[in-house]
C-alpha cells in the first residue's frame, strides 16, 4: 500500500487519525516511515492550547486525544493527549488492536455498545456505582503508564487497574474526563526521548 500523502512512492507503514476534542478531523490515512516522522514532529512543536472540558481533580490534569498512529507490521503504534487549556503534551505506546477500538470509541460507532468499556461501566453501574474519571497515576519500571477508573459508590472512591488505552477509550465511550497525574505528565517528558 502506498503512502497516502500527494505524489509520495513510499510504502505506507501507519494509520494515523487525527482528532480533536472528541470528534474525528481528518479521518485515517496510510501514510509511510518519512511522513509519519514528519507529522508527529509537527504536533510534538504545536504549542497551541489543547480542545475539551476542564475538570478539578487535585494533582492531576485533563488532557484530551489528538493523534492515533498504529503500526500496519504489528509494532506498537502510538496514542498523543494534548493538556485541556493548556500546551502539555503526553505519549504513550498502543498496540494496532488498541489504536483501532480508541478509533472506534471517536467514531462513536454502535458497536461500542457491546464493548469491554460500555460493559464495565453498566457493571459499575449495577453495583450502584457511578464512575468518575480515568487517570493516568503512574510510571512503572520499565517506563510504560499505568491508569485506573475511579468510581463513586456510597460516597467512597474506588479503583480498578486498566490499560491506559483503554481508559482512554472507556473515557471517551462514556464521557467522563481522561486525566493526568502532574507527575506523570513532568516524567513523560523525560522518558519520551528514550521510549516511544
Ligand atoms: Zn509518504
Amino acid at each position: 500500500m502506498r503512502c497516502d500523502f500527494k505524489g509520495c512512492p513510499n510504502d505506507a507503514v501507519s494509520r494515523v487519525v487525527e482528532i480533536r476534542d472528541r470528534a474525528v478531523l481528518r479521518h485515517d490515512r496510510a501514510i509511510c516511515a518519512h511522513h509519519s516522522d514528519l507529522l508527529w514532529q509537527s504536533y510534538a512543536s504545536d504549542s497551541r492550547k489543547g480542545l475539551g472540558k476542564m475538570f478539578e481533580l487535585a494533582g492531576a490534569t485533563p488532557f484530551e486525544l489528538e493523534l492515533l498512529m498504529a503500526d500496519y507490521q504489528g509494532g506498537l503504534g502510538k496514542a498523543l493527549v494534548r493538556q485541556v487549556g493548556g500546551q502539555q503534551l503526553v505519549h504513550f505506546p498502543i498496540a494496532y488492536v488498541g489504536a483501532s477500538i480508541l478509533y472506534q470509541s471517536v467514531l462513536g460507532s454502535p458497536y461500542n455498545q457491546f464493548t469491554i468499556h460500555a460493559v464495565l461501566k453498566k457493571v459499575v453501574e449495577g453495583f450502584g456505582g457511578e464512575l468518575s474519571h480515568v487517570l493516568i497515576n503512574r510510571i512503572n519500571s520499565e517506563g510504560y503508564f499505568e491508569a485506573t477508573t475511579v468510581f463513586l459508590k456510597e460516597d467512597q472512591l474506588s479503583e480498578v487497574r486498566i490499560l491506559p488505552s483503554d481508559g482512554l477509550a472507556l473515557a471517551i465511550m462514556t464521557g467522563l474526563p481522561f486525566m493526568v497525574s502532574d507527575d506523570v505528565a513532568i516524567r513523560s517528558h523525560e522518558i519520551s526521548r528514550v521510549k516511544l
